[in-house]
């Protein structure tokens, strides 16, 4: 089952110094990371370590405990088989990096930790957030994505209630300390992806199975944007012009055409939710060595993503499912 996706939704704040918990929408929480607001409750800001942190919304579907196995789960990942089935992570060590881990005896340690670590599915919301932020920080600009659609088991035992986000700080959850024996998904209130949402750290005996789609999917949104974009920027010389003056040797030369690429993603990212645009805008990147078609393609489809769900989530259904 689906459930509404609104990239916008207002969110809750609770406030651990006076405990107070209030709404707000996303610009309120844009202003109050930049110290223009405080806590309605006692007047703490953003630099405080007990100021206001987004909580779970009491009306969250997902904290319907019989609900939670029907619901669509997403993920995103650069693996083109999520979840790997018998995932070895030393295949791919060199013999002298498994001297340098300490010899086997480390690695097979190492590998059983490895295996040990939960999987982690949110909403359509989170698996998007998380893409653009791997996109922003960690690189992966020109790395293929695929969006799946996790259904899982109805047999799936979920563990009551939900915990604060427990991901280290690599990211990581081990799963038995989640999963109590006889328990095979934890909700947790996810800080950094699709903020104030619920997401799942889980077992991979808890899914069913899955569905895949290539992401950004070219050609699904395109109100004109793609055809003006592409003239735009055609318009323009690709010609690199050095930068001159002071700040000259530190920056790199641009064209005309990137500057134009560069005003384009401003435009497209301020129709945006305030807390994607700074992510969209680092993955939506204008390169020099892109073809504008291929840019404003693969731009379109990033915006379509967030602006326009359905597009995305039509393709997915007609995707096969794969037996997890
Ligand atoms: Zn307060």
């Amino acid at each position: 089952m689906e459930r509404r996706i609104d990239f916008s939704r207002e969110r809750q704040m609770l406030c651990g110094g006076c405990g107070c918990q209030f709404v707000v929408d996303l610009d309120w929480i844009d202003r109050w990371e930049q110290v223009e607001e405080s806590c309605p409750g006692c007047g703490l800001t953003c630099e405080h370590g007990d100021a206001p942190r987004v909580t779970v919304d009491p009306d969250d579907p997902g904290l319907e405990d019989d609900k939670v196995a029907t619901y669509f789960w997403y993920h995103t990942s650069t693996q083109p088989d999520w979840p790997t089935r018998n995932f070895d992570p030393a295949a791919d060590l060199t013999p002298e990096t498994r001297k340098m881990m300490g010899g086997d005896e480390h690695v097979a340690a190492w590998a059983a930790r490895q295996g040990a670590k939960a999987l982690h599915v949110g909403t359509y919301e989170a698996a998007v957030h998380n893409m653009l932020r791997r996109m922003h920080d960690q690189a992966d600009r020109d790395s293929k994505f695929y969006l799946y659609r996790v259904h899982l088991k109805r047999s799936a035992v979920v563990r009551e209630g939900w915990l604060i986000d427990p991901s280290n700080w690599l990211g990581d959850v081990v799963l038995d300390e989640v999963c109590p024996p006889g328990v095979n998904v934890a909700r947790y209130l996810n800080y950094h992806e699709d903020p104030g949402g619920l997401s799942l750290a889980l077992g991979r005996d808890a899914i069913a199975g899955v569905q895949r789609v290539a992401i950004p999917i070219s050609d699904v949104w395109d109100d004109g944007w793609v055809g003006e974009a592409v003239a735009t920027l055609e318009s323009a010389s690709d010609a690199l012009i050095p930068v001159t003056g002071k700040l000259g040797r530190f920056t790199r030369p641009s064209s005309p055409r990137a500057g134009l690429g560069l005003e384009l993603n401003a435009t497209l990212a301020a129709r945006l939710p305030a807390n994607l645009r700074g992510q969209f805008t680092s993955a939506a990147a204008f390169s020099e060595r892109e073809e504008p078609a291929q840019w404003a393609r693969r731009v379109s489809g990033l915006y379509a993503m967030i602006a326009d769900p359905a597009c995305l989530l039509s393709e997915l259904d007609g995707k096969e499912h794969r037996d997890v």
